[in-house]
């Protein structure tokens, strides 16, 4: 299987090279060339998650080391449940697919977990160690962190802003061992992307530590999160015959675009919709046709504050990525549902998961009712305990798997937002002394 950058200026790459440039040497995009095609027979002996998940992605890593060793990537990537329940039991409710049961509570544990496996199958492709740089606030710097701890030949440095981010968070960044670190930045969020954008810049930096990147670009994280969707239409397509729609919760477009793209290789997935916080860059897209992208604004959903979703390159480079409709939610909607549902249901839904369910609300009832709708939740509610306590006026656990965080100590080192600073970190790290 050969990748394309959507902007048709770079040479088509395997599996393995778009994996370690990240973006491709024309800033665009990987993207598949061609798409496998599959039915829903073709999954009938794989009731699990790892099973499907093997022979679905399998065709992406097509003649890369990834291919052969993807039974054990996914068995072991993919150990935890992501249950669909109905909290609702009104015939005209939405599924709710649970996919935050990984260890670090949130749904991109499966794209994380994925990753640093497919690295490590890779091997070293020099004497030294490949060095995964992210900067983060919130998410994904602690499923990167817990994904790489333990993994050999692939470091992890999470690059996070001082005095921005919450307690927890701060928390779940600082603990993981060997071989991750994490550096606390004097600046805000942007400063941490600005000296990440640096570090891969340039080119002895970057050569010296083997940098790539782990953000939702990566094709080894977006792809993985395929699975689950497929896993989910899959169940409802075995038990009515019919392919449910799907809501989801959406920021970078990351997850999105796995299901959008699943579809596309034959999932019986049916209409796609798009449930964004106050932030309305794509929601103005789908109105208008124009895509302008903007900077972010904060809101309680804060895992989905995008101003220009980096994914969207890809929807709109994919034939047949039809998105059935975007509804922009705001603060006071998410609150409202938040209360709602845990009146009506006593289900407990995260800010971002809250986002979905008032736009399943807000669809044309019509089209809700015309099939059975998915609604994806994509983090734990204890993530969020203070935004949810605040709207259900009801105390809101942490699972254990969080709590055991919290258990943890923690360990990082206080760099200035320079790239000098970096470098020297870089150095210290690569050669303990
Ligand atoms: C990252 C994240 C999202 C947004 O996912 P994208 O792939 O960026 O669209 C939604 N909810 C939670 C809890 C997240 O962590």
């Amino acid at each position: 299987m050969r990748y394309l950058s959507t902007r048709g200026e770079a040479p088509p790459v395997l599996a393995d090279a778009a994996l370690r440039a990240g973006v491709a040497p024309d800033g665009g995009l990987y993207m598949p060339e061609a798409l496998p095609r599959f039915s829903p027979a073709d999954f009938s002996d794989t009731p699990d998650l790892p099973g499907l998940a093997a022979r679905l992605l399998a065709p992406f890593f097509a003649g890369t080391p990834i291919q052969g060793a993807m039974a054990d990537i996914c068995a072991d990537a993919f150990n935890f449940p992501c249950p669909r329940v109905r909290p609702d039991r009104a015939e005209t409710a939405p599924d709710i697919l649970e996919l935050f049961h990984g260890p670090t509570g949130a749904f991109k544990d499966f794209g994380a977990r994925f990753l640093f496996r497919a690295f490590s199958a890779l091997g070293q492709s020099s004497d030294r160690a490949t060095t995964v740089l992210v900067a983060t606030s919130g998410d994904t710097g602690g499923a990167v962190g817990c994904a790489a701890e333990g993994v050999a030949g692939t470091r992890a440095v999470i690059l996070f802003p001082a005095g921005r981010i919450s307690a927890f968070q701060e928390h779940q960044l600082c603990c993981w061992d060997s071989p991750v670190d994490a550096a606390r930045i004097e600046g805000d969020f942007d400063a941490c992307q600005a000296l990440v954008k640096a570090a891969f810049a340039d080119p002895d930096l970057s050569r010296r530590h083997n940098l790539t990147s782990a953000n939702s670009i990566s094709i080894g994280r977006f792809l993985p999160q395929m699975t689950y969707w497929a896993r989910a239409a899959l169940d409802v397509h075995a038990q009515t015959g019919e392919a449910p729609g799907l809501i989801i919760p959406t920021g970078n477009l990351g997850n999105a675009f796995a299901a959008v793209l699943a579809r596309a290789c034959g999932l019986p997935i049916g209409p796609i919709v798009l449930a964004t916080n106050a932030n309305t860059t794509l929601a103005d897209w789908f109105r208008s046709g124009r895509y302008q992208g903007r900077p972010s604004i904060a809101t309680l959903a804060n895992a989905m504050d995008v101003g220009a979703p980096s994914n969207f390159e890809r929807l709109a480079a994919l034939a047949g990525g039809q998105i059935e409709a975007v509804i922009s939610v705001d603060d006071a909607h998410i609150r409202a549902r938040m209360k709602t549902c845990f009146n009506e249901s006593a289900y407990i839904a995260c800010p971002h998961t809250a986002t979905a369910l008032e736009a399943f609300h807000q669809l044309d009832p019509a089209l809700r009712q015309a099939r059975r709708w998915i609604v994806g939740a994509t983090a734990h509610p204890g993530k969020f305990a203070d935004t949810v306590q605040a709207a259900i006026n009801h105390p809101v656990a942490l699972p254990p798997a969080l709590e055991a965080v919290l258990d943890r100590p923690v360990q990082c080192h206080d760099i200035a937002p320079d790239k000098r600073a970096l470098a020297n970190l870089l150095a210290r790290i690569a050669e303990p002394a």
